[in-house]
């Protein structure tokens, strides 16, 4: 597991610091102060003239969630997170007793974050029930300064509060397993969903017999081999073959475009440094007007 910790505050570019952390397996379970500490140490090694002290930061996640030093990493960060460290330690949360007993309780009472879209409440499978959950169906998209689920495109917001509190668009129960990623999907999905799965180890085998495969099909095993639906990915094919009637080509240009849109996102959302408004909603650089005299 690798995760990405960005230090973006100090106003002179010289101060920031990236910094990508291969976790030994064994973090995985360990505690997210672990993070900060190793971040904070090569920080500190780096900058002799601007040293941190680690109790004054707090790290948060890409969705400005704030992770407690106690809290396990596995439970909050995902591979490949970026994480921000932001100053002004984590607000005081005393441990719950659930979570230092979590695992001893039955698993109906168990302590869980739901990781639906837009949701992140704390539930128990004992109290969960089918309209429990408010939530989006696809994931966040932060193009230049709007803020929107890729599911409510005609909703979008322009600042962190009134993004969260665009209203879920889809009901059903609480989950703590994450969508998109290993998730058990539906019997309708096609074979080889996931990159573990043994149908797609052999690379002879994704070769032998294939070259005639079109690149959508192509697209499509490797989309759903990284955790994507089958179904949404059909959904949107037959859609643009009834747009396009039927123009292989055509289509194939129109999932082109889609997807280098996608591309574009994740690289906003990974540079917000480029002058534009940070998307994280960092501290608000100062910025004269144009008749402004000092
Ligand atoms: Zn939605
Ligand atoms: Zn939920």
């Amino acid at each position: 597991m690798k995760v990405f910790i960005h230090y973006e505050e100090p106003a002179a570019e010289s101060l920031r610091q990236t910094l990508k952390i291969t976790l030994p397996k064994k973090w995985e379970m360990g505690p997210c102060s672990n993070l900060m500490d190793t971040f904070i140490k090569s920080y500190n090694a780096k900058h002799p003239e601007n040293q941190m002290v680690a109790s004054q930061y707090r790290l948060e996640t890409e969705m400005r969630q704030v992770l407690q030093p106690h809290t396990t990493v596995c439970e909050k960060v995902h591979d490949r997170a970026d994480l921000y460290v932001k100053f002004g330690s984590a607000p005081a949360a005393p441990k719950p007793m659930q979570t230092v007993n979590n695992d001893m309780l039955d698993p109906l009472d168990r302590c869980r974050a739901c990781k639906l879209f837009g949701c992140n409440k704390k539930y128990t499978e004992r109290a969960n029930s089918d309209d429990a959950c408010r939530h989006h169906t696809k994931p966040p998209v932060f193009h230049e300064t709007a803020k929107y689920w890729s599911c409510c495109p005609q909703k979008k917001a322009y600042d962190w509060e009134s993004f969260m509190q665009i209203k879920g668009c889809a009901t059903g129960r609480h989950s703590d397993i994450k969508p998109g990623a290993a998730a058990p999907l539906g019997g309708s999905h096609v074979r080889g969903q996931t990159a573990t799965d043994p149908k797609l180890k052999k690379i002879e085998d994704f070769n032998a017999g294939k070259s005639d495969e079109k690149p959508l099909d192509l697209l499509k095993r490797a989309l759903v081999a990284i955790g994507c639906s089958a179904d949404d990915f059909e959904a949107a094919r037959e859609k643009l073959k009834e747009k396009f009637k039927d123009d292989e080509k055509e289509i194939t240009a129109e999932f082109c475009a889609e997807i280098g849109f996608g591309l574009h996102n994740l690289i906003g959302t990974t540079q917000p440094a480029t002058g534009g408004p940070d998307p994280y909603g960092g501290p608000p650089q100062f910025k004269p007007p144009p008749n402004f005299a000092p």
